[in-house]
């Protein structure tokens, strides 16, 4: 979806705006740059020229290290890793010359992308060898960011924490970790984080898919997706809803288009019609944030006509009836039509499209997460694909696309503000699971932090940082508010709110950019902002770190197929591997030797680094929760060597063995998706589609957790008797396994005395020994977390039962009135956030008549999260230069607004945005549409003057997130980004 041409390279007067925002930024490192010489600096070149101007732009970053000659005759190896961009996890194959990444192929072995990669794929190389990538430590003096050495930057920023330690605690630091850590990094720096003496940290999965993880986890068991990319190849009907998936995980249309090929049918519902919606079977739009009454309009159809699964819905969901009762009351067609835009037709279309085409699947992405009631749209999902009876079922499930390459696993194992790694809770007995498999003292770490309350107390999410900073102190629950914050690969324009942000980054005493680039955060922080916000005392830093390329370690892709990646090259310039500066970091803070008690050291240019490998074993050793326990890097590896072993459509085995080490793949799944249980000795495959009672649970099979008690109300929540796994010797729902369990049921007699001893007074996710698991699976065919069944009730959320609620800020007051939002919330993870307040004072004020437009954003396919590595790409950056407003021909029309023309948007905020208008009939007239990749531009400003020198992105725009509204999920705190309101005038 290009907006506009690509540009010729002429200059002068008549040139685009689009020409002169790419010319911008690339003068910047290059005083003249024409189109032939943009070319051939950047490898768009074809053919021969390729590989001869890469080198050329390597050599120079290689020089500006080693100083040494890099080309000549040497030694071609061929590195296999993964792209970084989505949680697709395409493969890929990196050709390196003498040290020098030279060339890249896609795998076609790859069960994943099968040689397929999009666009960001297609342009790795230039990510790992970009030009424009932070190269040195910087400090931001006198507004201008000036280099210094690593010593100088970790002795001051370890200084000035410590500083803040001793007057206002631990909890006065934040650190954001990232979602583009590899899985060792994003464990290491929740270790790191639990040793400094806080949970004031999070990442980029609070404000991508935390409702999800919360409403499908409270639902049935774990928080992720249940099936795979490739599994849709298996589907007969697949229904996309808030998914834009051919931009936002391309190579993932691979399966689905092959899937339609064989007679799949493919529903999209967004409020836009998107390239997804292109290639769909039957469109519907709705109005942004409608989710809930279209669902439950297609839940009304299939119980009206009894096409639910009658038999699954009674042996394996709890308070389906109670729901049902609720939606036959609540969503009839003409409620559904009010609330949502859709005909009953349509609705009564869609639901039998899915009772016909059995097994049907259900696609969602950030167009149903990120809401105020987030976390009930997703469990509407849920609820119809447990009535369809679509879960455990291959061609069925939840396909629930994460973002990044890695969230899943930085949510699995990483920096989460309420739980340690595996979504162990913050109770005692996890932190004395953890100290155990730390080995260090759990009376240590509890004397690490403000108080023992403190150590369990769910931190402040990502998505509010800004108000630890801004709130009153007598409001937040905590002693002291923010005044340090870490951006640890984190983009700060993918946060709402960005006015707000920008005061609080001025009232800080600390801030630490730590990331490959120097993000939209370097930038906005050197703007000058209101002399009243900036703290005179602040002080901060921009810390390289290397890419993913230039380590290795695993990470985890939508489908929880872990894949290892090998390093490419080492750190250019001057960055560092994340977990290298973690370990320096702690070393300066005087907890280094805790932190990597359990890991070798390998020696980095000259430097220590902890061993990924010893990182994953510690993992393996103690994630038993979500079966993170059993891919040893040794199994992942035979796995990344032998791909072509495994196939496409179910991603199992074929059978055979590996080359070098013997390894005999058996029943495998690619990347042992998790939960694979017990050690990595027992030899469980991976499990491809959660849920699944067709298979033994040796054998990747499974049932719903039971994870929620054994009764409610009178009413058993365990399965009923039959409903159970292949070939299980517990043949009805049974509780979760501790050694209580195993004792009465006989078994306990079949650990190994060792095993015993280690289990004694333990659960299965507690044990150290993994006996427990061994013994119930391979010798009981029995689930470990208990079989039950899946709850449509969730009681212990604010709606039990998903309802309907407008957001906070609506064109629709008369809507506003009947399904108003929440309650004000006090303390809620550490801050009051508010609901009707809001809502109420919108509705008085009238603001739907003065923004009158729904203003909803979203990915493109060039671009990706924050965006600022993809805007510095120029292989990208050629493809999409401006940032732009989809807004329809008839509401442009209204504001004298032409396609092609500048416009802003304005939003109750305050903030303007000034971009191109992109006239188009893909939005409804009620509704616009911005892409969220941008920065660099504030306000119709260049910041351009605010980047260090040499590392500003190519492409500068306004980011949609500076005139975002607030809005946050009433369990998650997921913020709201997809209906807020604004207005758009001519500029
Ligand atoms: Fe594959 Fe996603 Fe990378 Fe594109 S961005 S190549 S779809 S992993």
């Amino acid at each position: 979806m290009l907006l506009t041409k690509k540009n010729s390279g002429t200059s002068g007067a008549s040139a685009s705006p689009f020409v002169h925002s790419l010319r911008r930024g690339l003068t910047q490192a290059l005083p003249t740059l024409d189109r032939r010489t943009f070319l051939r600096r950047s490898g768009l070149g074809v053919g021969v020229g390729l590989a001869a101007s890469q080198l050329s732009l390597v050599k120079k970053a290689q020089a500006g290290t080693q100083g040494g000659s890099i080309i000549g005759a040497g030694k071609v190896e061929v590195k296999r890793t993964v792209c970084t961009h989505c949680s697709v996890g395409c493969a890929v194959d990196a050709v390196v010359e003498n040290g020098v990444w030279v060339r890249q192929e896609p795998v076609f072995d790859s069960p994943i992308n099968l040689g397929a990669h999009c666009a960001k794929g297609a342009a790795l190389r230039e990510h790992g060898h970009g030009e424009y990538r932070l190269r040195y430590p910087m400090k931001l003096v006198n507004g201008k960011y000036e280099r210094i050495s690593w010593d100088l930057a970790l002795k001051e920023i370890s200084e000035r924490m410590m500083e803040l330690r001793k007057a206002s605690g631990p909890d006065s630091v934040y650190f954001i970790g990232s979602s583009k850590h590899n899985n060792e990094q994003a464990y290491l720096m929740r270790k790191f984080v639990s040793f400094w003496g806080t949970n004031n940290t999070d990442h980029q999965a609070r404000i991508c898919h935390s409702t999800t993880v919360a409403g499908v986890a409270n639902t049935w068991g774990y928080g992720a997706m249940t099936n795979s990319y490739n599994d849709m190849q298996n589907s007969k009907c697949a229904l996309y809803i808030g998914s834009n998936a051919a931009e936002a995980h391309p190579v993932s249309m691979l399966h689905m288009l092959h899937a339609k090929e064989n007679g799949c049918k493919m529903i999209v519902v967004d409020p836009r019609f998107t390239r997804t919606a292109a290639k769909a079977d039957e469109y519907v739009r709705i109005r942004s944030g409608t989710d809930i009454p279209f669902l439950f309009g297609i839940v009304y159809h299939i119980f009206k006509n009894g096409w639910e699964d009658k038999k699954y819905i009674n042996d394996r969901v709890y308070g389906m009836e109670a729901v049902k009762a609720d939606i036959m009351a609540k969503w009839t067609p003409d409620k559904v039509e009010e609330a949502c835009g859709v005909k009953e037709e349509q609705v009564f279309k869609v639901a039998k499209m899915l009772h016909e085409n059995n097994p049907s699947t259900i696609v969602w992405c950030m167009g149903q997460t990120q809401h105020t009631i987030g976390n009930a749209m997703v469990r509407a999902s849920c609820i119809l694909q447990l009535a369809l009876g679509n879960i455990g079922k291959s061609g069925g499930g939840t396909n629930i696309f994460r973002g990044h390459d890695n969230v899943q696993g930085a949510t699995d194992v990483g920096p989460n503000p309420d739980s340690l790694p595996g979504y162990y809770g913050l109770a005692e007995g996890s932190w004395k699971h953890f100290a155990k498999a730390w080995d260090v003292d759990f009376e240590w770490i509890k004397g690490r932090y403000a108080s023992p309350a403190m150590m369990g107390k769910n931190g402040i999410t990502v998505s509010r940082w800004i108000d630890g900073v801004l709130e009153k102190n007598e409001l937040i629950d905590q002693d002291s508010n923010l005044r340090g914050v870490f951006y640890w690969g984190h983009a700060p324009n993918s946060q709402t709110r960005g006015l707000e942000m920008k005061r609080a980054m001025d009232k800080l005493d600390l801030l630490v950019v730590v990331d490959p680039y120097p993000s939209a955060t370097a930038a906005m922080a050197a703007m000058p902002g209101k002399p009243e916000d900036l703290n005179p005392n602040r002080a901060v830093y921009l810390l390289p770190a290397a890419t993913q390329f230039e380590t290795s370690g695993s990470c985890t892709a939508s489908n929880r197929s872990l894949q290892w990646r090998d390093k490419v090259i080492d750190p250019l310039w001057e960055s560092r591997s994340d977990h290298m500066i973690m370990y320096q970091l702690a070393d300066k803070l005087g907890f280094g030797k805790e932190l990597v008690k359990n890991y070798k050291m390998q020696k980095v240019k000259g430097m220590d680094e902890p061993v990924p490998e010893d990182i994953l074993r510690e993992i393996n050793k103690c994630v038993w929760t979500i079966g993170y326990t059993g891919q040893s890097p040794e199994r992942l590896k035979a796995h990344m060597r032998n791909m072509h072993l495994f196939d496409v459509k179910t991603l199992k085995s074929k059978g055979g063995k590996d080359k070098e080490t013997g390894y005999d793949f058996g029943d495998d799944y690619f990347g042992l998706p998790w939960p694979c249980y017990g050690t990595p000795e027992l030899k469980h495959p991976g499990s491809p589609n959660l849920y699944d009672t067709s298979k033994h649970v040796m054998e990747g099979g499974g049932n719903f957790r039971a994870n929620f008690g054994v009764e409610r109300e009178g009413k058993s929540l365990l399965a009923e008797d039959g409903s159970h796994s292949k070939g299980a010797d517990i043949t009805t729902g049974y509780p979760e396994l501790d050694h209580v369990l195993l004792k009465k049921l006989g078994w306990w007699g079949e650990l190994t005395e060792a095993e015993a001893k280690a289990a004694e007074g333990k659960n299965w996710k507690t044990d150290s020994s993994g006996g427990m698991i061994r013994v119930f699976m391979k010798n009981h065919g029995c689930h470990p977390f208990g079989n039950a069944k899946a709850r449509a009730v969730v009681w212990n959320f604010p709606d039990p039962i998903p309802q309907h609620r407008e957001p906070l800020y609506g064109t629709r007051a008369d809507m506003m009135a009947k399904y108003p939002t929440h309650d004000d919330k006090k303390a809620f993870w550490r801050l009051p956030t508010l609901y009707k307040t809001i809502q109420d004072k919108n509705i008085a004020d009238k603001v739907h008549e003065k923004f009158p437009l729904i203003m909803t954003s979203g990915r493109l396919v060039e671009y990706e999260g924050g965006g600022e590595e993809t805007r510095s790409n120029p292989w990208l950056a050629e493809l999409q230069q401006e940032m732009f407003v989809e807004i329809n021909p008839q509401t442009a029309s209204k504001r004298g607004i032409r396609n092609g023309e500048r416009a802003w948007v304005k939003t109750p905020t305050g903030a303007r945005l000034n971009v191109q208008a992109l006239v188009t009939e893909r939005v409804a007239p009620d509704t616009v549409f911005l892409p969220f990749h941008f920065s660099g531009r504030w306000q119709g400003a260049d910041m351009l003057a605010h980047y260090p020198n040499g590392a500003a992105p190519i492409v500068r725009g306004e980011a949609v997130n500076t005139a975002t509204t607030y809005g946050y999920d009433s369990v998650t705190m997921m913020q709201e980004t997809k209906t807020t309101v604004c207005d758009v005038e001519k500029a």
